[in-house]
């Protein structure tokens, strides 16, 4: 039953957070027009601003406003690492275990060949351009440990390690199918300075 054109478009439209299907769609939808309207009206123009302005860094690729992320700009960070991870959360997650000086680079995702996505849609050249001519001396892979998280793992050691750049994996402290992002800061720092150099 529709009694409203707008609550239906408002519905669908929520519809495209992940893990929300239409009852719950429904539900935000009324929750905001019953209670929250003020919060729903502020909610809109958050997304607008966000989605109109904010890109991806030119060197990391990860989110930020600028053409180059607040990390990459700043001169205290060490130029020697680069650790690859999938995710701008899994960034986060470094950056609050204190414990990573260095720099980072964001694949978006992980190779899946299934869903299509190759080396160009997770930026290994765009990694590969941004190490050449670089003071870059060690690429710590910091992907899941999951078995995309490996794979990528895997060909992304393969075409740095032909760069004569070296290649260490983050220790196994992050359980196995684990995703960075729910790993205590304890743990990740653990992984962070037992990583290995990879063979
Ligand atoms: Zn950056």
């Amino acid at each position: 039953m529709a009694f409203s054109p707008l609550i239906d478009q408002l519905v669908e439209a929520l519809r495209c957070l992940p893990g929300v299907g239409p009852k719950s769609a429904q539900r935000m939808a009324f929750h905001l027009l019953e209670r929250q309207r003020e919060g729903g009206v502020h909610l809109a123009e958050a997304l607008q601003q966000a989605m109109g302005r904010v890109g991806r860094c030119r060197t990391c690729r990860t989110f930020t406003e600028q053409t180059q992320c607040a990390i990459c700009a700043d001169p205290k960070r060490d130029r020697s690492l680069v650790c690859v991870v999938e995710t701008p959360a899994d960034v986060l997650a470094f950056e609050q275990s204190g414990s990573y000086r260095g720099l980072y680079f964001v694949l978006m995702g992980h190779l899946s060949p299934i869903d299509g996505i190759g080396p160009a849609e997770i930026g290994v050249s765009d990694l590969l351009e941004t190490l050449r001519d670089s003071d870059v001396e060690e690429v710590i892979l910091a992907t899941n440990s999951t078995v995309e998280g490996e794979a990528t793992a895997y060909y992304i050691t393969e075409q740095v390690r032909a760069l004569g750049i070296g290649v260490s994996r983050i220790a196994q402290g992050v359980p196995l199918g684990g995703e960075l992002e729910y790993v205590d800061v304890g743990t990740l720092a653990h992984a962070l300075s037992g990583r290995r150099a990879v063979e």
